[in-house]
């Protein structure tokens, strides 16, 4: 699970950031309403908490322009106790739930749990391209024809699940990088490569006609022989 964090204090944010890592979600930071704009404007996340009081835009502003634009992430709302006003607006602008500061860490895990466990039931529990099928669920794939199956690792997953949710396009490295490791990730570009690796290996191995196709200078697309 990849989540957003978008909250100006700073010792506030980057205590949550320790402790939903340790939880093993991968989180990323934003300072302001503009910065996190940016990013949630990649679709790259599974959820965001989004801080309503923000320097720059404030976050009632950055989910309805995000809904705006056809972001459907669950956004999870922070507000202070004195904000129940705010707190309607955002539901009403689209927001998932809210959470009143301040907050125990356990009371922020169950929710993110809840709007994950949601956001499950809304989706397909499988994606395909040709024959191969992905069980997001259980992080397997299998061929349709060959009904071999193998299990994938996180990253092998992550990876797979992006391009099949946006096949027919292709994938650069740096959205590869972006969406498995973070934007404030050290993972170079031969990250995305290995991992390619890595999941061509097991597709082959299933007997599956699909193929990751490298565009020379681009990135990668599916392919289906
Ligand atoms: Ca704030």
């Amino acid at each position: 699970m990849r989540l957003l964090l978008v909250e100006d204090e700073r010792a506030l944010a980057e205590a949550l950031e320790a402790s939903l890592k340790r939880e093993n979600y991968t989180v990323d930071l934003a300072f302001d309403g503009i910065e996190g704009m940016d990013q949630a404007l990649t679709g790259i996340y599974d959820v965001i908490i989004l801080d309503i009081m923000l320097p720059k835009k404030n976050g009632i502003d950055v989910l309805k322009e995000l809904r705006a634009e056809k972001i459907a992430t669950p956004v999870l709302m922070l507000t202070a106790r004195s904000e129940t006003e705010d707190k309607v607006e955002g539901l009403d602008n689209g927001a998932d739930d809210y959470l009143t500061k301040p907050f125990q860490l356990q009371e922020l895990l169950a929710r993110l749990r809840a709007i994950s466990r949601r956001k499950g039931e809304m989706e397909d529990q499988t994606l395909s391209f040709g024959d191969l099928i992905l069980d997001t669920k259980r992080c397997v794939i299998s061929s349709r024809e060959t009904k071999k199956t193998m299990q994938l690792g996180q990253k092998e997953f992550q990876l797979l699940e992006y391009m099949l949710r946006n096949q027919n396009q292709i994938i650069t490295k740096e959205q590869i990088v972006e969406k498995v490791w973070g934007f404030e990730s050290e993972a170079e570009y031969n990250s995305a490569e290995v991992y390619v690796s890595f999941t061509r290996k097991k597709i082959k191995f299933i007997g599956s006609k699909v193929k990751i196709k490298a565009v020379r200078g681009i990135g990668y697309t599916l392919e289906e022989n």
